[in-house]
């Protein structure tokens, strides 16, 4: 008999059917039909970012699948090399609170149609709980209805709430109407539309039903749909939960199957920072910090539970405010956890860097996102190049890899201004870096200054005074081409993509071999024989044969 639960929590489902797979089991959907629009696209400029998928015998291939493939000659053992199937931050954050409101959950960290029979027969539960925040909708617009529909398929009784940044960006940033008929076309039963969404979804659950829900629909944040009627809520705001009650309570947690020996963990929400491109802190609002003393008990705990040994901390950014961050330093030199985090360089001295050596970080994503200072200036980045170069030079000094991001063709940006990056990467010898087209939000900063800028347009089709965006599409192009000495990793989940093959032992020039040797195949039909007679398919076998690993709940 499934257990009966009040909420199965998914952080983050997969449309498996985007790629290739060699598991036997049935296509609900064509990849053969992506394959071929894959192709067609990589003619096309604005598609660079399809390019991100390897097109083998006219088959698709993400970076996790071509990974499974080399190492065991097949797709199946893609999870093992998915970076979103690590430990993510909103399942166990739910798991641990929910409880202590008197509701059993469980977790089912990266759900896809091949795992719902047998969720299906481990779990029935009263509320399906989906958050969309790893879900990019954007890029792939059937996957929020096509994973509603499978899990409708799989608990028919179950009402199914949708949660995550992505509703909140969508609800401020598009046409009203446009906005409820994307929750019309979702087929959710309710939707929870706020940054935070705890004391929403913990009211939702009290009620125990749908039907009690439509009887008063009055949760602040929360739409209902029924009928094809989308029911809005009242204008009043959540009351957000206090960020040190909010911790993670990892003793205590009514399961540990989803764990991984890397988990997300944060210590902050929103961001201290209002760069003019970016809409996080927008929707965030302002930066509340956890206690150090908290993060302290935290660490504790997971550490007391002897299955984790790597973390990625979410927090956006890390290193700031610089004072809590070196009193986090010296918790986390504590511990025997390795790290990974956002990061600010223009703040890295040379103690710092020596500290979070010590605490053991072993690499850092830096949205650098331009080497030319009137440009940082556009986008408020409060940093000027130079710092940048000194800070990267410490961290250099103390072994810490760099995953360097650009942001091509924001207001102001010219050829000349974009070149830089070049050059900046060819000096400072950067290992992996991911350089992407600015995509226009309204809603973030730089909206309130459109008209200075000349914008117009939205998302990623946009001009202002100095640029269009498919100049920009060929420039991100041409910098990756023409920089000599960093990996461009565009793969999905970039960073995170490195971030989980370190933690599985990979030096930082194996983790080169594997997505340059994965970028080499790029933006054609390969043969699988040209592949398999490469000298960098035998050098990454042998490499993968050196480092197997786990599958998620191994
Ligand atoms: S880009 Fe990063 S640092 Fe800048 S505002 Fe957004 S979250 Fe903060």
């Amino acid at each position: 008999m499934p257990e009966a639960i009040d909420a199965l929590f998914v952080p983050f489902y997969s449309n498996i059917d985007r790629w290739h797979n060699d598991s036997g089991r049935d296509f609900e959907y064509p990849s053969l039909s992506r394959t071929r629009a894959t192709l067609e696209a990589l003619s096309d400029d604005l598609f660079m970012k399809d390019e991100v998928d390897l097109v083998m015998d006219g088959k698709l291939y993400d970076f996790s699948r071509f990974l499974s493939w080399v190492r065991h000659d097949t797709t199946a053992e893609y999870e093992r090399y998915e970076p979103f199937t690590l430990t993510l931050l909103a399942g166990t954050y739910y798991l641990s609170l929910l409880p202590r409101y008197g509701f059993s959950v469980r977790i089912a960290n990266a759900v896809n149609r091949e795992r719902l029979e047998d969720l299906g027969r481990r779990y029935d539960p009263r509320f399906i709980l989906l958050s969309t925040t790893l879900l990019f909708d954007a890029a792939e617009r059937e996957s929020v209805p096509l994973a509603i529909r499978q899990l409708r398929r799989q608990w028919p009784d179950a009402v199914i709430v949708l949660g995550g940044l992505m509703l909140v960006s969508y609800e401020k940033n598009l046409p009203r109407p446009y906005f409820l008929d994307q929750l019309r076309n979702y087929g959710a039963d309710a939707y929870v539309v706020s940054p935070r969404g705890e004391t929403p979804l913990l009211e939702i659950l009290r009620r125990g039903s749908f039907e009690a829900l439509l009887a008063d629909p009055s949760i602040p944040c929360t739409y209902l749909l029924s009928g094809g009627d989308v029911i809005e809520p009242p204008r009043t705001p959540e009351k957000p939960l206090e960020m040190r009650d909010s911790y993670v309570r990892w003793s205590q947690l009514p399961q540990t199957d989803h764990l991984y020996h890397t988990v997300h963990m944060r210590t902050a929400r929103s961001c201290a920072f209002q760069c003019a491109f970016c809409e996080y802190p927008v929707n965030q609002g302002p930066l509340t910090l956890m206690p150090v003393e908290t993060v302290d008990r935290e660490l504790s705990e997971l550490q007391s539970l002897g299955k984790v040994r790597s973390l990625i901390f979410t927090d956006d950014t890390f290193n700031v405010p610089l004072g809590r961050f070196k009193e986090l330093l010296k918790v986390l030199a504590k511990y025997e956890f390795e790290w990974y985090s956002f990061y600010r360089p223009q703040y890295a001295d040379q103690d710092t860097a020596k500290w979070m050596k010590e605490a053991h970080c072993k690499a850092v994503f830096a949205g650098l996102e331009s080497a030319d200072d009137q440009v940082l200036k556009n986008m408020n980045k409060v940093a000027k190049v130079d710092q940048y170069k000194r800070g990267i030079e410490q961290l250099k000094k103390q072994g810490i890899h760099v995953h360097a991001n650009f942001i091509v063709g924001f207001p102001g940006e010219t050829e000349e201004s974009a070149e830089k990056i070049v050059h900046f990467l060819d000096e400072m010898e950067i290992p992996f870096c991911t350089v992407c087209t600015w995509v226009y939000i309204p809603s973030t900063p730089i909206g309130e200054r459109a008209r200075e800028f000349g914008i117009e347009g939205m998302g990623i089709e946009w001009k202002h005074n100095t640029m269009d965006s498919r100049q920009a599409q060929n420039l991100a192009r041409r910098i990756v081409a023409e920089q000599k000495y960093s990996v461009h990793n565009a793969v999905r989940g970039e960073a995170w993509s490195e971030f989980l093959l370190y933690a599985n032992g990979f030096s930082v020039d194996d983790v080169s071999l594997a997505v340059s040797t994965f970028n080499r195949f790029l933006g054609r039909d390969v043969d699988e024989n040209e592949i398999r007679s490469s000298a960098e398919y035998a050098a990454l076998r042998a490499t993968l044969d050196r480092h197997p690993m786990p599958r998620p709940g191994e």
